[in-house]
């Protein structure tokens, strides 16, 4: 084979993201194209399976990696549930793939691989260990201990959002109460803001939200704030204070070397990252604290479809 190319796929509740990739995580096609969740998994996984088609088209592969939005039982190619693609109960992503395209195929979740991704492509090559979170309508992430991804017992590793923040927090929709995504989360500014506007505080929040209280969303109080808007700034500088007492169970635990924050939220930058850095600082203990840098994820939207890439390289 002259060249290694692999196909990477970031299947998220909106978009299908599929890039044929070198081992050097260059992108040398892409297709783009909506995953119209609410037709269910034979349409979206038809879907995906042309997108792969259309990529590759021609090319000799070494495999293709799948990154799900979902809890994904990597060990067998299952995606268990998810609270993004409508209908997906144990679907056997990996082997129904597997049966297209005559090749290794991994999957794997989609903030999982992420973090693979940003570990591949988007690092200094000294780094080992690090932690990968993505704060967008939830938050979820990877975790690399000494240069390899860390699955744990079941597979379910990273699962961050669920961490016990508050003990007599808000409701989770997984069940439990004060979880992390809950307050630190694109849900969770949006919840505040709603409630603030209904208290009558003036904001223009909702009017980047076509002024229909029901549209407001993480995305609705970025813009504002980017226009100056208090009430925004407010909330974004809250929520970042709660991703850093997050983070600081994070620090203390995995000593990481470097924390990166991607996902739609943290697009917004230091108006978020100070405050969480700030909680950090004081917070958690002096050696780890002292160790790690808290930054912005470096590869964007398509930490994701790399890290899927990664997931073929990494496995052969
Ligand atoms: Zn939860």
């Amino acid at each position: 084979m002259s060249e290694k190319l692999m196909v990477g796929v970031d299947l998220g509740g909106s978009k299908i993201n599929t890039v044929l990739a070198d081992a050097q995580g260059n992108i040398r096609a892409r297709d783009l194209i909506d995953t119209i969740a609410d037709e269910g998994p034979d349409a979206v996984i038809g879907r995906t399976v042309e997108a792969i088609k259309h990529v590759a088209s021609g090319v000799e592969l070494l495999g293709i990696g799948v990154g799900a939005a979902g809890a994904c039982d990597t060990a067998h190619g299952i995606v268990t549930h998810s609270p993004n693609l409508p209908g997906w109960h144990n679907i056997p992503l990996r082997d129904i793939i597997q049966r297209e395209f005559d090749m290794p195929i991994y999957l794997e979740n989609d903030a999982t691989v992420a973090a693979l991704g940003e570990y591949c492509f988007g690092c200094d090559p000294d780094i080992e260990n690090l932690i990968y979170v993505s704060v967008g309508t939830g938050i979820g992430g990877g975790i690399i201990i000494d240069g390899k991804l860390y699955h744990g017992t079941s597979g379910s590793a990273g699962e961050f959002g669920h961490m016990t923040i508050d003990i007599n927090g808000p409701e989770c929709p997984c069940g439990n109460i004060g979880c992390w995504e809950t307050l630190a989360s694109g849900t969770a500014l949006s919840r505040e803001a709603v409630r603030r506007i209904r208290e009558g505080e003036t904001t223009t929040i909702l009017d980047h939200a076509g002024g229909d209280i029901d549209e407001v969303n993480g995305e609705s109080v970025l813009a504002a704030a980017d226009g100056g808007d208090r009430l925004a700034n407010e909330l974004i500088a809250l929520t970042g204070y709660y991703l850093g007492v997050g983070l600081v169970n994070l620090v203390d635990i995995f000593n990481p070397q470097l924390t990166l924050i991607g996902g739609g939220i943290s697009n917004v930058g230091a108006l978020l990252l100070a405050p969480a850095i700030e909680v950090v600082k004081q917070r958690a203990f002096k050696l780890p604290a002292d160790a790690v840098r808290i930054e912005t994820a470096r590869l964007g939207t398509d930490s994701t479809v790399l890290g899927a890439a990664a997931l073929v390289s990494k496995n052969i």
